[in-house]
């Protein structure tokens, strides 16, 4: 019962470190992560501001557009505006004439009245008083003719004040409707217009939304490449403390070599295990290998292959100092690690289960940094192996037989 216990315990402490260990490792490398990740944020965003600004210059365009038929249009309706007024002010014109040649008029026909009252007068009762009155027969001919000449004269005159009158009526009724064919004209043109301007108010509304969205856009890019700069100063500082570190420790690590003590000790590693002449001994204890360095459809593996089972302890080649321990992509190395050696050198273990050492930490040669497995770009269980001469690029790859005993 006492056992059982313990052996949960010791479970769950194991388990415990090693989650530490995975999460560690998770925000020790998270930079590089989070830099890829706001990289095509950024990217993304700057599209997103690219589509957003070329719809805006559509609808300016639009806008520009709707805004000069607009203009065209109000100059033709000013022109017209100016016609009506000219119209008008001929119609009025054409009504005060009329009102003169009707005041001519009436003031004729008064007088021809008073003219045919004398006439009817002399004519149907007071013939006889006129010749009375008249001193001799040739002054009452002459008085009677008289008015009869002025009595045609007045008719002619009236006569001719209607056909004037007439005329001018007729002038006066062409041009009103000349004027009402204008204002009809001008009606349309402007509920055209009206429609143009609600069009441009629309467009224009666009616009001004599509300027909000661009300047939120270029706010998100610029907050972006804020926080990238950041994460640049973090990954900047993060490498020189580890510069340090690596500085410091093999500093430590040669002055125990000097000091005659064998060296590093590998002691975890277990007896058995050789050290070749470049000091690195097999990162796994079993498996055989399975795969070396060779070219496969145009993809160089610059590598060794250690056949071994998911879960099998997998130890530091040499002393260092872990300079990388991250998930590296499913389509890459899955969970690895990269140690930089005293040496100068760099060994690399690809495709682990789980991760143990985490960046920063200096490790001795045979310590376990990493179980196994068969994660990232991975057809089965086994533990990817590098050695590089420079931390970057494959090209930096060299043979680990070379260097392993
Ligand atoms: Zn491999």
């Amino acid at each position: 019962m006492k056992k059982i216990y313990f052996k949960v315990i010791s479970i769950l402490i194991i388990a415990t470190i090693i989650l530490n260990a995975v999460s560690i490792s998770y925000a020790a490398s998270s930079i590089s992560s989070q830099k890829n990740e706001l990289n095509q944020k950024i990217q993304e965003t700057k599209d997103n501001l690219n589509e957003v600004n070329s719809q805006k210059e559509e609808s300016q365009n639009k806008v520009n557009d709707l805004s000069s038929q607009i203009d065209s249009y109000e100059s033709q309706i000013n022109s017209l505006k100016s016609e009506i007024e000219t119209k008008t002010n001929e119609v009025q014109e054409l009504q005060k004439k009329l009102d003169e040649l009707e005041a001519e008029r009436e003031k004729n026909q008064n007088l021809l009245d008073e003219r045919l009252v004398t006439l009817y007068e002399a004519g149907e009762v007071s013939y006889l008083d006129m010749l009375l009155s008249s001193t001799d027969l040739t002054e009452f001919i002459s008085s009677y003719y008289m008015i009869e000449t002025l009595t045609a004269a007045d008719k002619e005159l009236i006569q001719n004040l209607e056909n004037d009158k007439k005329e001018i009526a007729e002038t006066q009724e062409k041009v009103n409707s000349s004027l009402s064919e204008i204002e009809t004209k001008k009606t349309e043109l402007e509920s055209v217009q009206q429609e143009l301007s609600k069009a441009k108010n629309e467009e224009q509304t666009k616009v001004d939304e599509l300027t909000e969205q661009s300047h939120d856009l270029e706010s998100d890019v610029e907050e972006y490449e804020k926080k990238m700069k950041e994460l640049d100063a973090k990954e900047k500082a993060q490498e020189a403390a580890l510069q340090k570190k690596y500085e410091e420790a093999k500093k430590k690590a040669e002055q125990g070599n000097s000091s005659g003590s064998s060296s590093s000790s590998g002691s975890s590693s277990g007896s058995g295990s050789s050290v070749s002449s470049k000091g690195f001994i097999r990162p796994v204890k079993s498996g055989s290998i399975t795969a070396t360095m060779y070219y496969s459809s145009g993809k160089y593996h610059g590598a060794v292959d250690f056949g071994v089972s998911t879960g099998t302890p997998v130890y530091a080649a040499a002393d260092g100092i872990v300079v990388t321990s991250t998930w590296g992509g499913s389509d890459s190395y899955g969970y690895y690690i990269k140690i930089k050696h005293y040496n100068g050198l760099y060994t690399l273990y690809a495709h682990g289960s789980s991760l143990v050492a985490s960046v920063g930490q200096e490790v001795k040669q045979g310590q376990l940094i990493m179980y196994s497995g068969n994660t990232g770009n991975s057809t089965g269980p086994h533990l990817h192996f590098e050695v590089r001469v420079s931390p970057g690029g494959y090209s930096n790859r060299v043979n680990p037989l070379n260097y392993l005993p």
